[in-house]
């Protein structure tokens, strides 16, 4: 093990960065400016940055309909009638999930409540939904509103399962809450990677345990895709949800992600059925009868945003070039230097929230302030000044996120040497 003020030194983050395979896609994304630098960006679990292949996929639709108009949606590889397959494939590998299993749809939330219109059935003996207390909001909202939906009181109905005192879970509280309500769940829905603490849980777990209760299991994970390598399929998990906007760098409000288990690609389920979730063969005979697609594309309602699809292209390219195990083994490497230096440099001002164990996490490490809400707030603005871009979540966290494609051990020195500077001022 390489000592702490080895670590903290430019010379060891510049060997690190000069020995990293992956080093190449840094210059593929347009990183934002700080003056005469660019920012240290730790804000990809947020908002991901712009693939610099994105303006030329956007381009080519534009392109398109100039020159092809209504005849754009047959001709050519990038025809508009089958452009959401053109990424089923490459974001089946990132989910680890067949082809027909996932499709690019909606925004999260939209896919989230059509989902659940299938996987969601209430009955009096089952009405409830087991979801993680401290949800993100719009989840909670969704779910909420399903339950009063149906009939049902979310006061009984909606089960919120409540962290431990370090604001982790741990598989052992979901366990032992399934348990305790098994017998009215029919859902579990819980996230990939919790979105505050960076907590990252066991699907196929959660999975295995919620179908023995005899609940159907659903995951968001908004969090999680492109941040962790996921094997959906083999997890045997019900359905998926997650956003293109955050680790998958496809765009602010980017259309969604949404998986379906291969095991109801046929199913008799119900869905508020769309005509872009037609059988793909028929649909053009304009028939008053609804005959869904086999698998997740049967999910669709409408027509795609051709736009809001192209620059998914170009990101689902570079996660396909650089592949899940290479960026996840970088990712270890960025988030455990990052850990490394906070525990040995900063453990007076830095509290890490985030799970020790790194299969219990991705690339976020959520540090709570030491000093409180004030000191908490003053640090983040005096990062922020210094062009080191974090996110701030209420009382006092702030969460860190290097994304392996185009972060650096250098953006997490910047990041560890600006906020001793700032304890030391
Ligand atoms: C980012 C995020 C959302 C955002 O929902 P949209 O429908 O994309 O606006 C919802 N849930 C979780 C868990 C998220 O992380």
């Amino acid at each position: 093990m390489t000592d702490p003020q080895t670590l903290f030194s430019d010379d060891y983050a510049a060997a690190a960065d000069a020995a990293d395979p992956l080093q190449r896609f840094r210059a593929q994304f347009h990183l934002p400016r700080f003056g005469e630098v660019e920012q240290a960006y730790f804000v990809g679990n947020s908002l991901g940055l712009q693939p610099r292949g994105a303006r030329a996929q956007v381009e080519d639709v534009l392109d398109k309909w100039a020159m092809e108009a209504v005849e754009g949606h047959f001709r050519g590889n990038s025809q508009w009638m089958t452009y959401h397959r053109l990424l089923s494939a490459q974001l089946a590998e990132i989910v680890g999930a067949q082809p027909e299993e996932v499709v690019a749809m909606n925004s999260l939330t939209a896919n989230l409540h059509f989902l659940m219109v299938g996987f969601y059935r209430p009955t009096a003996e089952r009405p409830a939904i087991l979801m993680e207390a401290g949800a993100f909001p719009s989840d909670r909202y969704a779910l909420e509103s399903q339950v009063r939906f149906h009939g049902f009181d979310p006061d009984t109905d909606l089960i919120e399962v409540q962290p431990g005192a370090d604001g982790l879970f741990g598989i052992d509280a979901v366990a032992a809450a399934i348990e305790e309500h098994g017998h009215r769940l029919a859902l579990v829905l819980w996230p990939g990677v919790q979105y505050r603490t960076g907590e990252a849980f066991d699907l196929a777990e959660i999975t295995r345990l919620g179908h023995a209760a005899g609940a159907v299991v659903g995951f968001d994970l908004a969090h999680a895709a492109g941040n962790l390598p996921l094997q959906l399929h083999d997890s045997d998990a019900d359905f998926a949800v997650w956003c293109h906007y955050k680790y998958l760098n496809s765009g602010p409000g980017a259309v969604a992600g949404a998986f379906v288990h291969a095991r109801h690609a046929i199913t008799d389920r119900p869905r508020f059925a769309g005509w872009w979730g037609h059988d793909a063969a028929t649909r053009f005979r304009m028939g008053p009868d609804f005959q869904p697609t086999p698998g997740a594309e049967g999910w669709q309602l409408s027509n795609p945003p051709i736009l809001g699809l192209a620059p998914l292209r170009a990101s689902l390219d570079l996660f396909t070039e650089a592949g899940m195990p290479a960026l996840r083994s970088k990712s270890e490497a960025l988030t455990g230097y990052l850990e490394t230096l906070i525990r040995s440099q900063l453990d007076d001002v830095l509290d890490i929230v985030t799970p020790r164990d790194v299969a219990r996490r991705g690339a976020q490490l959520s540090l709570r302030v030491r000093g409180g809400r004030e000191q908490g707030r003053a640090l983040f603005e005096c990062l922020s000044d210094n062009g080191v871009l974090g996110d701030w979540r209420e009382p006092d966290v702030i969460r860190i996120s290097p994304a392996p494609l185009y972060n650096t051990h250098a953006d997490v020195l910047r990041f560890v040497r600006t906020v001793a500077r700032w304890r030391d001022a």
